[in-house]
């Protein structure tokens, strides 16, 4: 087919001299395609990012020859903004940066602030209605804030923004867009507004990165595939920008120039997957990987889980076998099953037997303390029914502590009933987490598993999250141990895996031993604050967290 006539080129700017310019911005916001030859069917070269401001060096029927990353070829011209090399009057416009530096509490009760960036964060204090706080930055729909004398972080959903002064300095230089990662194994929804009822537009797949446009109320806007939506923050990780991933993952041919289906061959779709013991794989056969996967395969890049990047071992069974043809669209992550209004059955719940193919006495010698979240006068998070999650983290722990047992280990408790281990004469949740980090530290323990309900404002978020710190010094060994007990907890209790994150947690960042901390199922889920009341399933919980100690002591931690 005859690729279309190209258009016409870009017209001068009005008041500058008529010669050629010889500079020009890229203005696609996923970047313009680098072309080998001056037609939309020519071999595309490159993604050249927005922004870059590349030098041209002739023109030909409305397409621009330049130079970018070592290669020369050719930019359709009228996705780009010509500059002016001479002056700086004639900048092309840029649309204003939204400011988002200011914002006032809008909770009619006044707002937590939190020492990270979770509803599981410890609350630092609370800040009243109406009251004006700066943004210091920003995750995943929260914001981090300083008030009275305290940094931590607040959930957006309650901050109004006010747009800052006029006479704020601009930015030395306009910020380097902000990328994002999907979260969600299941693939991510991007919705037509910014809310769980949008219209679904499309799925993104899990590990997707991709640009933020803009940010609101905790959700994202982005672009993916050719379409703008919005996806929830929650299932979004913040990527840090480095120069050379500008480049790449952009995905925006020259835009909609082109009516009919591109010529080009489709390259083979690649899956880094990051989830799997902190281990890369990659899947689907040969293509091109990003340069930053690649810098970060080569251990030249930063990555969470650097340590593992540079052993391969072979594939674990889970990944090699061949997927089976897609038939369901993938869960949704706003619309999880179960969804809020399913009817508890308890008869679902059966009772496992937690030593399966485990020898007898398998821990004999281990010690390890168990911390069931809360207590006494700290009743944790509280569901839609009134429970609390004091009165679910203790049983879970005790059933824990009986199989440990019977399995040869000595378990230590911070507590054994509804009460504080804090011995400080005055209670305070901050003396209450010393205690129990005071008791693991001077106990000899070789692990400390610290059991904790989720909450979240949004009733639908359901699902298990395992939290280790990067802080505490056996951190490479707290990795490896909520990794397998993610695996095996979810393997039992079926529940949504939130994954394996680092997470600044006073318990797991002052622990000296291998130490994690488990967020069960959400309390504020009605369907699992159901579940965590039922003694079956408790049990179950405990059998899956005893088969995951029972792995991290019996599988090599991943090599450096
Ligand atoms: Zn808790």
């Amino acid at each position: 087919m005859e690729p279309p006539r190209p258009s016409p080129g870009p017209s001068g700017t009005p008041g500058t001299p008529t010669t050629r310019p010889k500079q020009a911005e890229i203005t696609p916001a996923g970047g313009l395609n680098l072309r080998e030859s001056p037609s939309s069917s020519g071999a595309k070269l490159a993604t050249i990012p927005q922004g870059t401001l590349i030098t041209l060096l002739e023109e030909q029927a409305g397409w621009y020859k330049t130079t970018f990353a070592d290669q020369t070829g050719w930019v359709a011209a009228e996705y780009l903004t010509l500059v002016d090399p001479s002056g700086s009057d004639n900048q092309p416009d840029k649309p204003a940066e939204p400011k988002t530096r200011q914002g006032v509490i809008t909770a009619a009760n006044g707002l937590n602030l939190r020492d990270n960036p979770s509803s599981s964060g410890e609350k630092l204090v609370t800040i009243p209605k109406d009251a004006t706080i700066q943004i210091l930055a920003e995750q995943s729909g929260w914001y981090q804030t300083t008030y009275e004398t305290k940094t931590g972080w607040i959930s957006a959903e309650y901050v109004s923004l006010i747009p800052s002064e006029a006479s704020d300095p601009p930015p030395a230089s306009p910020p380097a867009p902000k990328k994002g990662k999907s979260t969600a194994a299941n693939g991510l929804n991007l919705r037509a507004t910014p809310a769980a009822a949008g219209e679904k537009i499309t799925t993104v797949p899990g590990g997707t990165l991709f640009e933020i446009i803009e940010e609101e109320n905790g959700w994202y806007k982005i672009s993916f595939d050719s379409h703008t939506g919005w996806v929830s923050g929650e299932y979004v990780e913040i990527v840090e920008n480095t120069d050379e991933d500008k480049a790449d993952d952009a995905k925006a041919d020259e835009p909609a120039v082109n009516p009919n289906p591109p010529s080009e061959e489709t390259l083979p779709e690649i899956t880094i997957d990051l989830s799997v013991n902190g281990t890369v794989y990659i899947l689907g056969g040969s293509g091109v990987i990003s340069s930053t996967a690649q810098s970060i395969i080569e251990g030249k890049a930063f990555s969470k889980y650097k340590e593992n990047l540079r052993d391969f071992p072979p594939l674990p069974a889970e990944i090699k076998k061949e997927e089976p043809p897609e038939e369901e669209e993938p869960d949704d992550p706003e619309e999880p099953a179960p969804p809020v209004d399913t009817e508890y059955d308890p008869s679902r719940e059966v009772p496992v037997d937690p030593f399966i193919d485990i020898p007898e006495y398998a821990l004999a010698g281990k010690v390890i303390m168990l911390d069931p979240g809360h207590g006494g006068p700290d009743p944790g998070a509280s569901g839609p029914s009134k429970t609390h999650e004091k009165d679910n983290t203790l049983p879970i722990a005790l059933a824990l502590k009986d199989i440990l047992t019977q399995a040869g280990a000595e378990v230590l408790m911070t507590r054994e009933d509804d009460s504080s281990p804090c011995t400080a004469s005055k209670y305070t949740e901050l003396e209450d987490l010393k205690a129990r980090v005071a008791l693991a530290n001077s106990c000899n323990a070789d692990l400390f598993i610290s059991i904790h309900n989720d909450a979240f404002t949004n009733p639908a978020v359901n699902g298990t999250t395992v939290f280790y710190s990067a802080a505490n010094p056996k951190n490479v060994e707290s990795l490896h141990l909520a990794g397998s007990i993610r695996t095996s907890v979810i393997d039992i209790i079926k529940t949504t895996d939130r994954g394996v994150k680092p997470g600044n947690l006073y318990v797991l960042n002052n622990t000296k031993i291998p130490a994690i901390l488990l967020e069960i199922a959400f309390i504020s889920n009605p369907y699992e604050e159901a579940r965590l009341q039922n003694q079956t399933f408790r049990e179950n919980a405990a059998a899956g967290i005893f088969r995951g100690i029972y792995a991290y002591f019996t599988t090599p931690i991943p090599k450096d």
